[in-house]
């Protein structure tokens, strides 16, 4: 269910400090600690994926959750009028450096793509 050695485990558990903007029995969202655009936020499932390519039917009421509380969040601040990126990577060559499933949730400033 969650990792002693997971970071974002950590954070969903309150063990390690994080910047939270919103969370409930399931979903976490906090603040990126190296933001790349001025709103990063960062949405994970309390429990522990490595990321969606673990997905499995059993997860997908969850896994849409995160996509639902990213538009709710969107709404609330405000920032669903002027666009936003949302994006999970998936692995090392797919930009993934937490292995713990996230969303970046990124607003404030044009996106630009390819994203590289
Ligand atoms: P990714 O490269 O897609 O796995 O994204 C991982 C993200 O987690 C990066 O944007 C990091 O800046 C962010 N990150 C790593 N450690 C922390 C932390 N302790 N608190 C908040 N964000 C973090």
């Amino acid at each position: 269910m969650d990792r002693q050695d997971c970071i974002f485990c950590k954070i969903a558990r309150g063990d390690m400090p994080a910047s939270i903007v919103y969370q409930d029995a399931e979903v976490v969202v906090f603040k990126d600690i190296h933001p790349s655009a001025p709103i990063h936020y960062l949405i994970i499932p309390r429990i522990h994926l490595d990321s969606a390519a673990e997905a499995e039917e059993q997860h997908a009421p969850l896994l849409g959750k995160l996509i639902v509380t990213a538009a709710k969040i969107a709404h609330a601040e405000g920032f669903a009028t002027f666009d936003y990126r949302l994006v999970t990577n998936i692995g090392r060559d797919g930009g993934q450096s937490v292995f713990h499933l996230h969303w970046h949730l990124m607003a404030g400033r044009r996106m630009t793509w390819p994203s590289g």
